[in-house]
């Protein structure tokens, strides 16, 4: 599922191509997409309009054309963007087109990707603010005081409160499991439990990990592409990620899988204590596959 490096990633890829282009047709297949919103009126209400600006908040692509329109989309578990794709490319959803000759295709198995028009910067910001946390590549908003106060009197596992993005924006499975281990927190620790001197290394656990992603174009450990279908990277830089049963790259020791606020975890417990309030049961069991998850947004 794609998390913040990898939106951040379509985003860079793909705003040098639409930024100052102008839609001169859309065709939305399946209306899911942007559902509430009627398809033909979304349609109508894009075509002929210039996009100014490609941005990006948490795992929302936002772009915002000349006459103030927010077309805020997120690719939930599966989307990808592909630029100047084939005529009718694998599970195509949406195609935009411009006046010269270029497209894109939103393409999509599980089609649980979303495609949201607002009139205006402030219903963006409005319905960006009720749904997302800080955003945690701003310097000036994401410090150890605003993490402090997020995991402040919480019973949640850290890595649960990691994954609400109202609390913090963009953070997922895989990157929330390397932050943590980057700050030697184990994911299952309550939030209230996590030492003032853990604050400091976990919000820089978070930024380096995030950092770390975009640099490699993200991970495709699943369906995640560029806009021409190439793969990220990150996958191969796991530190504890999906290596169960690999050496710690710290201290050699057996990184465990285990289940924390509902998904696959991977932990080394000697770099990461347990709590001590952990009960034996809910210590590491061994698990084979993982269980594919519907996270929440
Ligand atoms: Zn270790």
């Amino acid at each position: 599922m794609p998390e913040l490096p990898e939106v951040e990633t379509v985003r860079r890829q793909l705003a040098p191509h639409v930024e100052g282009r102008t839609i001169s047709a859309v065709r939305i297949d399946d209306p899911r997409w942007c559902a509430p919103q009627d398809a033909a009126e979304v349609e109508e209400r894009l075509t002929g309009r210039t996009i100014a600006a490609l941005g990006r908040r948490g795992k929302h692509l936002i772009a915002s054309l000349d006459d103030g329109q927010q077309l805020l989309m997120h690719l939930r578990m599966t989307g990808i963007i592909l630029w100047d794709p084939d005529d009718g490319a694998p599970y195509e959803r949406v195609r935009i087109h411009f006046g010269d000759a270029h497209a894109i295709a939103f393409c999509d198995p599980r089609r649980f990707g979303t495609g949201l028009l607002l009139p205006d910067e402030a219903a963006r910001d409005e319905y960006l603010d009720a749904r997302l946390g800080p955003e945690p590549l701003d310097p000036a908003v994401f410090t150890d005081d605003v993490v402090a106060r997020v995991l402040r009197g919480r019973d949640a596992p850290v890595k649960g409160i990691l994954l609400d993005q109202t609390k913090i924006a963009g953070i997922g499975n895989i990157y929330a499991d390397e932050a943590l281990f980057r700050a030697g927190i184990h994911p299952a620790r309550p939030g209230r439990m996590v030492k003032r001197a853990q604050i400091g290394p976990l919000r820089e656990g978070i930024v380096e990990s995030l950092q770390m992603g975009i640099a490699s174009g993200g991970a495709s450990i699943d369906d995640f592409r560029h806009l021409d279908g190439a793969r990220g990277s990150f996958q191969d830089d796991f530190l504890v990620h999906r290596r169960e049963g690999l050496p710690c790259p710290d201290c050699g020791h057996e990184i465990t899988k285990l289940v924390v606020a509902g998904r696959g975890t991977y932990v080394c417990e000697v770099c990461q204590p347990p709590p001590r309030s952990m009960p034996r049961s809910a210590r590491p069991v061994k698990s084979r596959k993982s269980t594919p998850v519907k996270p929440a947004e």
